[in-house]
């Protein structure tokens, strides 16, 4: 029952709605977004707090916050 912990990454592409088209890896194929960083200028602001995410996770913990 440990399938899933090895997923199959294929070449995909990540195709948005006002026509970027993204080469990549998943694991799933033909990906469909409706923003991406060439439309939406707020895009690179979520990847800093995705990056810091470790930190507001500390900060919750600390916190008690859910
Ligand atoms: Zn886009």
């Amino acid at each position: 029952m440990k399938d899933g912990i090895h997923p199959k990454y294929v070449d995909t592409t990540i195709t948005c709605a006002c026509g970027e088209v993204i080469h990549t890896r998943s694991t799933k194929e033909n990906i469909r977004v409706e923003i991406c960083s060439k439309c939406h200028p707020f895009f690179t602001g979520r990847q800093k707090l995705v990056d810091t995410g470790g930190r507001v996770d500390r900060f919750k913990k600390r916190f008690g916050i859910q």
